[in-house]
């Protein structure tokens, strides 16, 4: 009878408490939109907070709440634009377009003076802190590698010469390195263009040269080899605008001081076929004095040794005549005519 007795009082305080349970788990339910953990396994899950959240997890939530853009996740790029789009049943909006990091100076130990030697932290932040730091120019890379540590891809490194490099295939355009450097040398770019100025320093001419033998010196001849504008002069330094899809490899090529950096390692060469009548209008529209030679009416040839493989002198050609060779520097809509070799190093 015992027994039997604490059977019933035990199984009443067990229903009463799985019944008080039921109704809480009811009453104190929090919805979870399914939709998140699906963005969650689609997003890099590399928690770099370039979409202004806290992680990709945070990022999900304000997909779903409607609060973020399906482009915020600028590492995963466009196809987790869509793949976003695609949960959440809307359209995709990747109008951005893919960026990279490009840090704006080249002068390292070979080309720029030092004032002094720095054996503090290795740390940008704190060598600015000393003098701003080691170097005479006041604009120059300091190496001590904070960019470096930011960045969450691994895609920066300080090379032998001290100067930190952006390796354009891992950079995935999160910006995080831009504010980590002290000499805000850092800026986007849009990765198809893969040529920017390596110089940040407004001083001009001689004083420039005196401590750094990449630094840019203003002479202007980078506009002049731009006519579309596309090149202005902005406080002594050269401004490249990429919005006006301009053809910058001339600007490369005309800088007495090397202050670009193309990221395209061989250019590819104009090669000019049979076709070709003689009427001589590639002659005037290439930059390069000597790179293309040949007599009225006879087939023209070009100096490979000269060619900077701009590509300027393709579309004037009436005849369709000129193929690059080479590498990158076809149009994208006669990719068959102008790419005849794929050997791409860029
Ligand atoms: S050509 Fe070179 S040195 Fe001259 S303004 Fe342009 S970047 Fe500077
Ligand atoms: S690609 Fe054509 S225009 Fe440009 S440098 Fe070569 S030959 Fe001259």
């Amino acid at each position: 009878m015992e027994i039997l007795l604490s059977v019933i009082i035990v199984g009443s305080v067990g229903l009463f408490f799985g019944l008080g349970l039921g109704i809480a788990s009811k009453k104190l339910h929090v919805f979870v939109d399914p939709r998140i953990s699906k963005l969650q396994d689609i997003l890099p899950g590399a928690n770099c907070g370039a979409c202004g959240y806290p992680g990709c997890a945070g990022f999900a939530k304000a997909l779903v709440e409607g609060k973020a853009k399906t482009t915020g996740c600028i590492p995963g790029g466009s196809k987790t634009v869509h793949e976003i789009a695609d949960i959440l049943g809307i359209n995709a909006d990747d109008s951005n377009e893919p960026k990279i990091a490009a840090i704006h100076c080249k002068g390292g130990k070979k080309e720029a003076l030092e004032r002094a030697r720095y054996d503090g932290i290795e740390d940008c932040h704190a060598a600015t802190l000393v003098g701003n730091g080691s170097k005479v120019c006041p604009d120059g890379c300091l190496g001590l590698g904070s960019c470096v540590r930011a960045c969450p891809f691994g895609a920066i490194h300080v090379n032998e010469n001290g100067v930190a490099v952006v390796n354009p295939d891992k950079c995935t355009g999160c910006e995080k390195c831009v504010a980590s450097c002290p000499r805000k040398i850092i800026s986007m770019i849009p990765k198809v263009h893969k040529i920017f100025l390596a110089c940040a320093n407004h001083e001009r001419g001689g004083k420039v040269k005196k401590y750094c033998s990449v630094g840019c010196t203003a002479c202007t001849l980078c506009v002049k080899a731009t006519p579309s504008r596309a090149i202005s002069m902005q406080n002594n330094l050269p401004v490249l605008d990429y919005t006006k899809e301009e053809n910058f490899i001339p600007a490369v090529n005309k800088c007495p001081s090397n202050c670009f950096t193309d990221l395209v390692k061989v250019r590819p060469k104009a090669n000019i076929d049979t076709k070709c009548d003689g009427c001589g209008v590639c002659v005037d529209a290439c930059p390069v004095k000597g790179a293309i030679q040949g007599e009225p009416g006879k087939r023209h040839v070009v100096n490979k040794e000269k060619c900077i493989g701009c590509g300027l002198c393709l579309n004037k050609c009436h005849a369709h005549a000129i193929a690059l060779w080479g590498g990158l520097g076809y149009d994208s809509g006669d990719k068959s005519r102008r790419q005849r070799s794929s050997s791409i190093n860029a």
